[in-house]
């Protein structure tokens, strides 16, 4: 296990990273996602000691790795920019942790570019800057596991790369990361890759943790209007509490057609101020049917693949929503442009969230 105390990072006045406690499980693929600029790359880095920390701690099983060099501790960083030997070839690139290690590289070259899923035979005496894009991360990839790492620290590394190429290296990242039970640590701005591939988020903002958990926990369960914005495909409604009822809080809004009781989680100790409803979870019908629902005007239908983007605006404030429905429905309802109707949602899929 990799536990952090107190772990802070400081650049003359900016702090980076404000004294942060995680622990991380072997085997885990955990993810460290935020904004551009929160602290996620100095985080990495300092984990796998290309940077010295202002404060804290970091172990490893037990062992004190806060100041120990990164050649001395067992993590291998893999970088966006891939950083390959250009004038080498793909079996020199990966044979030079090998054989730096004074081992003999027979064999464990063809293994390793086959779990990175490249043929040897095809690739291994091609030069790397022979490679496309995808290629050269397989490469990068596949040297930094040359290192046998315990930890495999990931930055960024398919930013470069087009949206089907990721979404395939994404799921082959997963899926090594079980064959290898080895712990993986990506860092990400992009959400999407960050639910798809982790066993645990850490979503962090400004140098800090704001929460962490399971992707299914953060997405259904966002722990103030930040994470859930930052989660994406939500509507944020403004909200005033009426009364609270153990778990359930009674909310209202100028715009909701009376109040509605919400199942409110426990974890969250401050009064809730914005209601959340993913776009998936909000329908437009021409009368309220659900238990929640605002008078709005439709303002575009964007046809997406099997679904639609139902653009509305809510008559009360004059704010834009987002209702994503079956195309099918959205014709049968015989939705158009310019129409009076109801956006609404069920009780169950409305989670309150504090600012
Ligand atoms: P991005 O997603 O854009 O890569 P990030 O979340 O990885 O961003 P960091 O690179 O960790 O962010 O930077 C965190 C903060 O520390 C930023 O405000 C950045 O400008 C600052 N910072 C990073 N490196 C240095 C440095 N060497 N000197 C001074 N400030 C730095």
């Amino acid at each position: 296990m990799l536990k952090a105390t107190n772990l802070r990072k400081e650049y003359g006045s900016l702090v980076a990273v404000n004294d942060v406690d995680f622990e991380i499980e072997t085997g885990e693929f955990a993810t460290i996602v935020g904004p551009s600029g929160c602290g996620k790359t100095t985080m990495l880095r300092m984990i796998g000691g290309h940077l010295e920390p202002s404060g804290g701690t970091l172990e490893l099983d037990g062992r004190d790795i806060t100041y120990t060099e990164p050649q001395e501790r067992p993590t291998s960083l893999v970088f966006q920019s891939w950083a390959l030997f250009p004038h080498m070839t793909v079996r020199e690139n990966v044979e030079f942790p090998i054989e730096a290690r004074g081992e003999n590289a027979n064999g464990r070259v063809d293994e390793l570019l086959e779990q990175v899923r490249l043929d040897p035979d095809v690739y291994a005496d091609k030069k790397a800057t022979e490679l496309s894009g995808g290629q050269k991360q397989r490469v990068a990839l596949a040297r930094s596991l040359a290192y046998d790492p315990d930890i495999l620290l990931l930055d960024e590394p398919l930013a470069s790369l087009d949206y089907v190429l990721q979404k395939r290296l994404q799921r082959e990242l997963a899926d090594l990361n079980d064959e290898l039970g080895m712990t993986f640590i990506y860092v990400t701005h992009s959400l999407e890759s960050a639910l798809i591939m982790s066993d645990r988020l850490f979503v962090i903002d400004e140098g800090e943790i704001l929460q962490e958990g399971s992707p299914e926990e953060i997405y259904r369960q966002p722990n103030n209007k930040f994470i859930a914005e930052f989660m994406g495909d939500a509507n944020v409604f403004p909200i005033s509490v009426e009364g609270r009822d153990g778990e359930t809080v009674h909310v209202s809004s100028p715009s909701f057609e009376g109040s509605a009781n919400v199942p409110y989680s426990s974890k969250v100790d401050v009064e809730p101020d914005h209601l959340v409803v993913r776009h998936d979870d909000c329908i437009v019908e021409p009368e309220l049917t659900r238990a929640m629902g605002m008078p709005v005007t439709i303002v575009n239908i964007l046809n997406h693949g099997n679904t639609a983007l139902v653009e509305i605006e809510d008559d009360e404030s004059g704010e834009e929503y987002v209702a994503e429905m079956p195309v099918d429905r959205v014709h049968e309802l015989g939705l158009a442009q310019g129409d009076d109707a109801v956006l609404q949602w069920e009780a169950n899929k409305a989670i309150p969230v504090p600012e």
